[in-house]
């Protein structure tokens, strides 16, 4: 077996896309850093809504594949190339919005058995053994059935994939150091639209989102990392723009297929819920701005914001 990088980093997001749009800054420094880092996506998003008029008759699996090739490409300008697809590439097809007949069809990934489909993660974090698990919170940031299962199945099987006594058959046991879920302080979100209000007379967009839009906000206290994306913007908007049958970028901001303005975020926040140092991290005062920080090994110190 081949080492492995000191410093091994996993994200599990639903659709393409998702990846840019949360951590595509702390994607890029990590890579950059010579981090390993894993993206595991859920589905290839075949039930987006496509923004270009002349991509839109691109439907259903001719729609993945188009969104698989966004997704290399967006990856290659973040410098990550392990890429992976839960299960392989359309095993889990993309559910479309809550409350859609959508969300029935068997081969979706809300309709996935929750520990088939983690068992695929399970292979994954034995062989990669990140110390590091990224993914979203339990309402999946905003509430997309797939979002809520990308959720489930990265909690799951980070739980499993430490068990010895399950599938011996997928590798050794691996014990996640820490899991964060990705997150915007509501400070920061205010400020950012408030800033946008202020833009929008120049920008391509009529009208600006609304806080709710953006998933994940939560009150400033509960943010434990905070990720300088600063030097990787420029590779964050690339990677967001060669998502352009969801995406349309105009720095400082982003539009989805609603064509509502939001803010484009270079700095990425995260939320510690699990694992080494959630005891010892309360409030803005033990913001680390490296995810792997104080972890056993590599002996990095907190430091305020
Ligand atoms: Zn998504």
């Amino acid at each position: 077996m081949t080492e492995l990088p000191a410093r091994r980093l996993l994200l599990v997001h639903a659709h393409p896309d998702d990846e840019s749009i949360n951590n595509g800054a702390t994607m890029a420094r990590y890579a950059a850093e010579g981090a390993q880092v894993t993206l595991v996506t859920c589905t290839l998003g075949e039930r987006g809504e496509v923004i270009p008029p002349g991509l839109r008759h691109l439907t259903g699996a001719a729609l993945g594949a188009h969104r698989h090739q966004e997704l290399t490409a967006a990856t290659r300008e973040l410098g990550v190339t392990d890429v992976r697809l839960l299960g392989g590439a359309g095993r889990y097809r993309d559910s479309g919005m809550m409350g859609l007949p959508d969300n029935e069809d068997p081969d979706c990934l809300w309709q996935a058995d929750l520990d088939e489909a983690a068992g695929h993660l399970v292979a994954v974090i034995r062989e990669v053994r990140p110390q590091v698990l990224v993914t979203y919170d339990d309402n999946g940031g905003y509430g997309h059935p797939d979002h809520i299962q990308a959720h489930r199945i990265a909690m799951r099987a980070a739980d499993l994939a430490a068990d010895p006594a399950v599938r011996p058959d997928l590798g050794e046991p691996w014990r996640i150091a820490r899991v964060y879920w990705n997150r915007v302080p509501r400070s920061v979100a205010e400020a950012a639209f408030a800033q946008l209000q202020d833009d929008l007379a120049g920008l391509p967009f009529a009208k600006s989102a609304a806080i709710e839009d953006v998933p994940g906000v939560v009150a400033d206290e509960r943010i434990t990392a905070r990720v300088d994306g600063t030097a990787h913007a420029a590779a964050k908007a690339a990677a967001m723009r060669a998502h352009a049958t969801q995406i349309e970028v105009a720095e400082p901001c982003f539009a989805l297929s609603n064509e509502l303005a939001q803010p484009l975020f270079t700095t990425e926040y995260y939320e510690l819920v699990r694992g080494e140092g959630v005891a010892g991290v309360a409030g803005v005062a033990g913001v680390h701005s490296d995810l792997f920080a104080g972890i056993a090994g590599f002996g990095g110190t907190e430091e305020a914001s």
